[in-house]
C-alpha cells in the first residue's frame, strides 16, 4: 500500500472535487449565512427544543486555570483543537414545551458578549417559536451569558409574558451590595450588569430555592461552586430524563477531560470541582442524557469515566421525533 501523506490526500480530494465540478451543470451561489442552530428532541411527552446562542473565544492567560500550569492548559487546548490563548465557549439555551408551558433555561447573551453570538432570537425565529409565548424563564446562575437574553441591548424585554425564576442563594450573593463594594474590578462589572438586567423588573422575578420543582418535571437542584447560587436541572417525563449541567464544567473537551482543574470564573474552585465530580459520576454511573450549556452544539449527550476524567459522547442527531 503507497504510503499516506497530507499531500497525497489533499491531491486525491483534489482529483475527485475536480471530476465532480465538470459534472456539474450550473455554479451554485453561496448562501454566504449560517443555517440555522435548532435541534429537537423529546423527553417522554415534552418536546424540548436547543437553540444555538453562538460562540465566543474568551480570552485567557496563564492565570486562567489556578491549579494547573499553563503548559498543561496549552496541552489541553491543543488537543481540543482550540487556539492556545481562547477558551471555545458556545452557548447553547434550551426550550422545554411541557404540554401546558413553554419553559426556557437561561436566555443567552443577548448580542451583548461577542458578534459571534447572539443568534437566539434567530434561532427562535427559525424554530417556530414567538418570545411572547414563553411562559416561564429559569435562571442557573447570574453569569451574563445566562441572564443578558433577557433583554436586548436597549434594556427592553425579549420575553415579555414571562415570569422569571432565579435561585435565590445567587440573588442573595450578587445583589448582596457589601458583596458588590469589596469585589474586585473584573468582578464589579459581573454585579452592575446583573443591577442592569434586574434592578427594573424585580416585579417579575420569583425566588426559588434549588430542590424546587419550578414547573411540573422540571426540578432544580442545588450545584454550587461556579457561582453560590449554581443550579443545575432536572427534566422528567414519563420514563425518560435528562439533566442540565448548566455550567457544572464548561467545554467538555477541556473540563470533562480535566474535571479538577479551578478556572478562574469559579467563584468557588474547590467546590466547583466537588460538584462537577459528584454530578458527573452520578450521570455516567447511570448512563443519564446530558446537556450542557457549553458543550458544543446541540449540546446533549452521555459522559463516560476515562481513566483520567471524563469524556462527552454526543447524540446522534435526529431528524424524527
Ligand atoms: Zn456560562
Amino acid at each position: 500500500m503507497p504510503e499516506v501523506t497530507r499531500r497525497s490526500l489533499l491531491g486525491t480530494a483534489a482529483t475527485v472535487l475536480g471530476g465532480a465540478a465538470t459534472n456539474a451543470r450550473a455554479e451554485a451561489p453561496a448562501a454566504n449565512t449560517a443555517a440555522p442552530g435548532v435541534y429537537r428532541y423529546k423527553i417522554g411527552s415534552y418536546e424540548l427544543t436547543a437553540l444555538y446562542d453562538g460562540i465566543w473565544y474568551r480570552p485567557i492567560d496563564d492565570k486562567f486555570i489556578g491549579n494547573a500550569s499553563f503548559s498543561e492548559v496549552e496541552q489541553a487546548l491543543d488537543a481540543a483543537f482550540m487556539p492556545h490563548d481562547k477558551l471555545a465557549t458556545p452557548f447553547t439555551t434550551l426550550i422545554v414545551n411541557t404540554g401546558k408551558r413553554l419553559v426556557l433555561l437561561d436566555t443567552g447573551t443577548g448580542g451583548q458578549i461577542a458578534p459571534s453570538a447572539g443568534a437566539l432570537r434567530t434561532n427562535l425565529a427559525a424554530a417556530g417559536i414567538d418570545p411572547k409565548e414563553v411562559d416561564t424563564i429559569v435562571i442557573s446562575h447570574f453569569h451574563p451569558d445566562h441572564i443578558n437574553g433577557i433583554k436586548d441591548k436597549d434594556n427592553a424585554l425579549i420575553f415579555p409574558r414571562a415570569e422569571i425564576m432565579v435561585p435565590a442563594p445567587e440573588w442573595a450573593y450578587w445583589m448582596d451590595d457589601g458583596n458588590l463594594n469589596t469585589a474586585p474590578a473584573d468582578l464589579k462589572i459581573v454585579f452592575l450588569n446583573q443591577r442592569r438586567i434586574f434592578a427594573d423588573i424585580a416585579k417579575q422575578v420569583t425566588q426559588f430555592q434549588p430542590g424546587k420543582e419550578v414547573a411540573p418535571g422540571i426540578v432544580t437542584i442545588a450545584a454550587a461552586g461556579h457561582t453560590p447560587g449554581h443550579t443545575v436541572f432536572g427534566i422528567r417525563s414519563g420514563d425518560q430524563s435528562l439533566l442540565v449541567l448548566s455550567d457544572t464544567a464548561q467545554h467538555p473537551a477541556v473540563f470533562a477531560r480535566h474535571p479538577d482543574w479551578q478556572a478562574s470564573f469559579d467563584i468557588d474552585g474547590a467546590a466547583a470541582v466537588a460538584t462537577r465530580k459528584k454530578l458527573f459520576d452520578r450521570a455516567a454511573a447511570d448512563r443519564m442524557l446530558v446537556t450542557g450549556y457549553h458543550f458544543p452544539f446541540p449540546a446533549c449527550g452521555h459522559l463516560i469515566r476515562t481513566a483520567t476524567g471524563y469524556e462527552h459522547v454526543p447524540v446522534e442527531w435526529q431528524t424524527a421525533l
